[in-house]
């Protein structure tokens, strides 16, 4: 048998991350239903979750939401087949494309239930609001609760690690965006789609570090300095938590590309 140890976070979100550094997925109880929030990559402990939910709370669950196509995300889709799936249509058509193309044989379940902009859940006197800024990747959205200053960034925010910011249709600028609206919500907790449990002030380090990022990249943009060129420079920061080199290499390609395609359309 798989264990698992989910943590109760709030009067109604529990959660669970099988180490450090893998994908969170959590559960929310609704009173008289419950909602998922990311169907992590491991399908049998995403089952152990969903039965430790039920047992534990006597309800049954209703809705999945799914924060973006990431496969750490998404995989276990396929535990909630009985459920309605809820995305927005670009996390949707992307997911779509990544199951025809490398996903194939994960058995996922396409969100059943798509929206742009914003999504919001309501039961008795609570909330659930789901809010589309894109990012991480095109269509990522964060989940926030309003009566309990929570939110659940997906990868919007990596906590205390160099975030994975490779995906081909990351854009930083409206990622910084998008941290900069969960700091404006104030937060009392906030549950990273990676890394420990953390406040508001994660969420105001990780937008200091992709600005800082975007800024230097942008400046030898600026410099008509080549990807090559930018890749080896000694201007790249230091970062205090271990980097994967992929990442980091795959992040200042996309961050280079994105910067390059906004300086054209804007001279
Ligand atoms: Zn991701």
């Amino acid at each position: 048998m798989t264990k698992i140890d989910p943590l109760k976070l709030t009067e109604s979100i529990w959660d669970y991350a099988q180490s450090e550094k893998s994908s969170h997925i959590s559960f929310i109880d609704f009173d008289s239903y419950l909602v998922m929030v990311d169907t992590g990559m491991d399908v049998d402990k995403t089952k152990e979750f969903r039965k430790f939910a039920e047992k534990t709370t006597d309800r049954a669950f209703q809705q999945v939401i799914i924060t973006h196509y990431h496969g750490d995300h998404t995989f276990g889709t396929n535990v909630f087949k009985d459920c309605e799936i809820i995305s927005t249509q670009a996390t949707r058509d992307l997911l779509a494309q990544k199951v025809e193309d490398d996903y194939k044989n994960k058995n996922i379940i396409l969100p059943n239930k798509t929206f742009s902009g914003e999504y919001e859940l309501k039961e008795g006197n609570k909330t659930i609001k789901i809010i589309e800024t894109n990012g991480h990747t095109k269509g990522s959205a964060f989940v926030y609760l309003p009566e309990e200053g929570a939110i659940l960034t997906g990868d919007l925010l990596f906590a205390d690690m160099f975030p994975f910011a490779g995906d081909p249709t990351v854009n930083p600028y409206e990622w910084i965006d998008a941290l900069q609206k969960m700091i404006n919500l104030k937060p009392n907790i906030v549950i990273p789609g990676h890394g420990n449990i953390c406040s508001i002030v994660e969420l105001k380090s990780q937008k200091e570090l992709l600005a800082n990022l975007v800024k230097i990249i942008e400046d030898m943009v600026t410099q008509r300095l080549s990807i090559q060129e930018i890749k080896k420079s000694p201007r790249l920061p230091k970062y205090p938590h271990d980097v994967n080199e992929r990442w980091f290499s795959m992040t200042i390609e996309r961050f280079f590309k994105v910067i390059k395609e906004k300086g054209e359309e804007e001279s």
